[in-house]
């Protein structure tokens, strides 16, 4: 069984960085960039928060140009997805999607945390065929059409305006009479012609037929029910931890995101240690993903030599 000295399961900004960090000290470290290379950035088009490119950057040249940079200073960056560990005693144990198994000394888990649903039958009915989690990825599906989006945090804003310059109209379906979203955005969203808030709305139901998503079913908070007309239905309701792997194993909040000591990556198991959206509700920017990557690899650098 192969024996690795420092695994980095996750490759996004902070499994990229910690690969960086990780390999300029020595320590040799195998990256698996699991099923979404780049992570949740690559959802995205432009940047223009992350500092150093007074421009914005491209999402996915910004991943891409980590990821090569980890790989120039020596980090081992693998395809393949981890599907199960155990981390009860050192050297943790851990299985490959293809079936490999391999050990670690120590392990940074930069998993990240993935869209959610609202959880309808009829959403899991169309997914992929007009509901979707990620406007910048299908929006172009969706050219002159109508469109929704629920959620009214930055996210949903964020992809509403995006998609208002695509689609022909696109609502946003509020479960309450605010948005969460900065004010920023909020301003945006007024600001954009066509795009109509639905506000104290709730989807019951996504409605379709053989070729895909044709409308939506919507319950007001005043008991009126109504449908709209729509060709894409967009979730933009908040992410979950993907931490389910290592929550047998590991000290994690009600919400499911890993429990780190203090400012540090150190998790309630000695040699793991956790970086990024993973164990950060609150801070989920790919820049603090990237600055928690690099506090990963330097605490995985203590315990690996034993300072
Ligand atoms: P948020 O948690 O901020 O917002 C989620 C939204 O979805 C809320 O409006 C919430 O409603 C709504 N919601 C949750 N569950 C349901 C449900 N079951 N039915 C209907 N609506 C639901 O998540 P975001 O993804 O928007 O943002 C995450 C973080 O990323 C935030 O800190 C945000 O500021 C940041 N971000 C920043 C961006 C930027 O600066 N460019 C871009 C995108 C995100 P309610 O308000 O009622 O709880």
């Amino acid at each position: 069984m192969e024996r690795i000295r420092l695994l980095i399961i996750g490759g996004g900004p902070a499994g990229y960085t910690a690969a960086i960090y990780a390999s300029r000290a020595a320590l040799a470290p195998v990256l698996y960039e699991g099923m979404e290379p780049g992570g949740q950035l690559t959802t995205t088009t432009v940047v223009e928060n992350y500092p150093g490119f007074p421009e914005g950057v491209d999402a996915n040249k910004l991943m891409g140009d980590m990821r090569a940079q980890a790989v120039r200073l020596g980090a081992d960056i693998r395809r393949g997805t981890v599907v199960k560990a155990d981390l009860s005693s050192r050297p943790f144990r851990f299985t490959l999607d293809g079936g490999e198994e391999l050990e670690a000394e120590s392990v940074i888990i930069a998993t990240g945390a993935a869209a959610k649903y609202l959880g309808l039958p009829s959403e899991r009915k169309f997914r992929g065929m007009g509901v979707s989690a990620c406007a910048t990825c299908d929006g172009f599906f969706y050219r002159k059409k109508d469109v929704a989006v629920v959620g009214g945090g930055d996210t949903a804003c964020e992809e509403a305006t995006y998609l208002a310059g695509l689609c022909r109209k696109v609502y946003i379906i509020v479960r309450r009479d605010v948005l969460r979203a900065s004010k920023a955005m909020q301003q945006k969203v007024a600001a954009t012609p066509n795009i109509e808030v639905l506000w104290n709305c709730n989807t019951q139901e996504v409605l379709g037929d053989d070729f895909g998503v044709t409308g939506a079913r919507l319950l007001r908070k005043d008991g009126t029910v109504f449908d709209i007309s729509i060709d894409g239905f967009f979730l933009a309701i908040g992410h979950h931890p993907n931490s389910d792997l290592f929550k047998e194993w590991l000290e994690t909040d009600s919400l499911g995101y890993i429990v780190t000591d203090g400012k540090s990556s150190r998790t309630s198991v000695e040699g793991v240690f956790a970086a990024g959206d993973v164990q950060d509700p609150t801070y989920r920017q790919a820049v603090n993903a990237a600055a928690s990557g690099c506090r990963a690899a330097l605490d995985a650098e203590k315990f690996l030599l034993g300072i």
